[in-house]
């Protein structure tokens, strides 16, 4: 395993580190399994998110006892002072510590919310009060927003920029990787497998820690069986096999920027539809075939017949997708391809 100093914090991380959203599909005891793969492989950087269900409780569960192996980063939303307060307290009594090492700034991605978190009464401000009372170490952001990403580079606030960044979308290698070098931010990678649509850890894990200014990357571990891939894989910077650099070659053509990450931000809908699940579904076909469709069909659509294009969830996705839309599509595409596999 490889560890590496953060530019301007002392937080010495692997460089394949975890990421904790998919624990919340497993029981507390499934969870401390993965947990504990993970720091036994070298593991020492856990990433978390008040806004992941019951992530940071899952966390604290399996680290009540290894608390001071690992650096723990959790995230709060909210804007304000008081709500950003109030989720730190939450965040500290659910990972059953005194202190967290990295609190950042959760998905700051228009011009409004940063002006609001970094503002007088805004969220930095209870982070940096918290920084002061010994309760976080340090502060960080994260953002699917190149400006943004740039504007707090340059703020000087943060040690650390958490970025989407993979060989379905590299747009951030551009600017953003150069400005946090030239400002001795770290960079903290998300979505290193886009959300699921590069299934393989031997293409997704090298390919991202090939740049030199990522410092990390997290991707999202749910089975013993994803950590040991992701060790091994991480440790593999060679040439990617050009045979399956072809075939995401040929997807990212395909599909272009407009596919769902899973991330979930969109939810709740008012009306219960399973969006993710929905916008997904092409990739259950490719993997299982036609049986998965035909068993899935009924509920996919039923979902999209739910869906009254309130627009609730448009303001929530990162990646700007028009959801509504893209539910249609996606049920007609469905269709088609049940009606070709006849
Ligand atoms: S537009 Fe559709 S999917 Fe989005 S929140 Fe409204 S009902 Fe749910
Ligand atoms: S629609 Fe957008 S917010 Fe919802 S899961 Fe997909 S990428 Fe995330």
């Amino acid at each position: 395993m490889r560890y590496v100093e953060f530019p301007s914090a002392e937080l010495k991380v692997s460089r394949i580190s975890f990421g904790a959203i998919p624990i919340r599909a497993r029981t507390n005891e499934g969870a401390r399994e993965v947990i504990h793969e993970a720091l036994d492989s070298g593991i020492n950087f856990f990433d978390t998110a008040r806004g992941y269900d019951d992530s940071e409780s899952k966390l604290g569960y399996a680290l009540r006892q290894r608390r001071n192996e690992v650096i723990l980063a959790s995230k709060t939303a909210k804007r304000s002072r008081e709500e950003a307060w109030d989720e730190l307290k939450t965040s500290l009594s659910q990972m059953k510590t005194d202190y967290i090492d990295l609190y950042q700034l959760h998905n700051v991605r228009t011009d409004e919310a940063y002006e609001e978190v970094m503002g007088s009464g805004g969220a930095l401000q209870a982070l940096k009060e918290a920084r002061e009372q010994g309760l976080i170490r340090y502060i960080g952001i994260t953002s699917h927003d190149e400006e943004i990403s740039i504007r707090a580079i340059r703020s000087g606030e943060f040690v650390s920029i958490m970025v989407p960044l993979n060989f379905m979308e590299d747009d951030f290698a551009d600017e953003v990787l150069p400005a946090a070098r030239q400002h001795d931010i770290a960079v903290i990678n998300m979505k290193p497998f886009a959300g699921g649509m590069i299934e393989h850890a031997a293409l997704a894990l090298p390919y991202v820690l090939s740049f030199d200014a990522i410092t990390v990357t997290i991707p999202g571990m749910r089975t013993q069986k994803e950590v040991r891939e992701n060790v091994q894989f991480a440790s593999h910077c060679g040439n990617l096999p050009s045979k399956k650099v072809r075939k995401l070659q040929q997807l990212k053509e395909e599909i272009g920027s407009e596919f769902c990450r899973s991330c979930d931000y969109c939810q709740p809908c008012p009306n219960e539809v399973e969006i993710s699940r929905v916008l997904r579904a092409m990739r259950g076909v490719r993997r299982l075939g036609a049986s998965w469709l035909e068993d899935n069909l009924d509920r996919i659509e039923k979902n999209v017949d739910a869906c009254d294009e309130c627009e609730t969830c448009l303001p929530r996705c990162p990646y700007d997708l028009d959801i509504p839309l893209l539910l249609r599509e996606q049920v007609r595409a469905l269709r088609q391809h049940a009606g070709e596999q006849k």
